[in-house]
């Protein structure tokens, strides 16, 4: 594999005013307008390099994919086995759903348990390179838990500003990692966690690292990643939908972009329809596309209230990506109620074993939403990102599960019991 992945990036480009940069450390927004960067690569050069055959001879995982991604030395990678997660065939499931080709992408077994680990081996990698010392996270969910153990790993300094409101286990599990938690009171608008992140950033130098895009161009090109497994998992076929649970659209930004950029390189003749789920309680991207709004004029979710906490992003950051991508992939966008997340929830452990945060399920209960609107066909391949594990989050669950019978050792107790049933 390559050491000098540098000579495929050709520029960041502002998203907001077309200016284009050469990388550089401490350059992760626009200097003109303080857009979002977009990274632009020299596909030709790719294409030269890598083709379908090098790729299936590598090993499964994120870094497989080096020349895609914004590295220039693989030694300054921080990994901990992210990515190569299975693509697994859902039959019960398509069964249940009178389907005939369901996928579920299962991202609960990366190592922090969710998909976050994509971009932050990503992002902590491109610290690293840039000689970090400390990164900074706003978010008290699953990014900053990837970013906390990638840091960890790293030997680099982790801040991690979580609202007033975190919940403790998380506080626990990034503390555990070796995070300088603080807790973030509101005061006047906007996200006071991003505001002291965006301080820290200016006034320190820490590499920021929040969840969304808006403020490192770096640790979305990670979520590529999921696109070119799929892909490669089916084949080299391309799905006729992928549904992407969504809260600020960074995952479905990336995920759009992987598809595309398989395409230009030649690697696959069209790309998927992408869809957009969002919590009915916290849905400014699902509200902004559906009426039209521009990305940079949807205005910020007021109280959001969800179950599916990993989805809740009032501002949704990568609107401007996210809403192209569902476009031009002719895709759409829908939102579902809490009730059918924890159904969806329910119906992915016990057809198919596998245990989802209402955040991660939601992709689900948003297929079952649109087959029976009729906008996807029971005979189209589908795949469902499943992108965070239950054990993230029990308490939303506990709603679901009775309490188990207790009997003694006697065969008696044992029998009537069973009687019942
Ligand atoms: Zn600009």
């Amino acid at each position: 594999m390559c050491n000098g992945a540098q000579m495929f990036i050709k520029a960041l480009k502002c998203l907001r005013c077309g200016k284009e940069y050469v990388p550089e450390k401490n350059l992760y927004v626009c200097k003109k307008c303080g857009g979002k960067l977009e990274i632009l690569y020299d596909y030709d050069a790719i294409a030269d390099k890598v083709d379908k055959k090098v790729l299936v001879s590598r090993q499964p995982g994120v870094w497989k994919y080096l020349e895609l991604l914004p590295l220039v030395d693989k030694k300054n990678i921080v990994t901990l086995g992210e990515g190569g997660t299975p693509l697994l065939e859902a039959k019960n499931l398509a069964r249940e759903l009178r389907m005939k080709h369901l996928w579920l992408k299962d991202e609960t077994r990366n190592p922090t348990a969710s998909f976050k680990d994509r971009p932050m081996t990503v992002g902590v990698s491109k610290a690293r390179e840039f000689g970090a010392k400390a990164v900074v996270v706003a978010s008290s969910g699953n990014a900053a838990i990837a970013v906390a153990a990638y840091s960890a790993k790293a030997g680099i300094d982790c801040y991690a500003f979580v609202p007033a409101e975190a919940p403790a286990a998380k506080v626990a599990q990034l503390s555990m990692y070796g995070a300088h938690v603080i807790r973030a009171k509101a005061k006047g608008k906007g996200d006071p966690c991003y505001k002291l992140m965006q301080m820290a950033w200016q006034c320190y130098g820490w590499v920021p690292l929040p969840s969304c895009g808006a403020f490192n161009p770096y640790q979305p090109e990670g979520s590529k990643t999921m696109s070119y497994e799929i892909v490669e998992q089916l084949g080299w076929h391309v799905p006729d939908w992928v549904i992407v649970p969504t809260g600020a659209g960074t995952l479905l930004s990336g995920n759009a972009k992987g598809y595309f950029e398989f395409e230009q390189l030649g690697f696959i003749k069209s790309v998927p329809h992408i869809v957009a789920i969002q919590a009915k309680g916290s849905a400014p991207l699902v509200k902004g596309f559906k009426e039209g709004t521009p990305p940079h004029e949807i205005p910020t979710w007021p109280n959001p209230n969800t179950i599916a906490g990993g989805l809740i992003d009032p501002y949704p950051w990568d609107a401007d990506t996210a809403i192209p991508a569902i476009k031009r992939s002719k895709g759409t966008a829908e939102v579902v109620s809490d009730a059918q997340i924890l159904e969806a929830e329910k119906l992915l452990a016990k057809h198919e074993g596998i245990f989802a945060e209402p955040s991660g399920a939601a992709g689900l209960a948003g297929l079952r939403k649109l087959l029976d609107a009729g906008t996807i066909e029971r005979s189209d391949v589908v795949v469902v990102e499943v992108t965070g594990s239950g054990l993230k989050d029990t308490k939303a669950v506990m709603q679901l599960v009775k309490e188990p019978p207790t009997i003694e050792p006697e065969l008696g107790q044992l029998e009537h019991l069973i009687k019942q049933k």
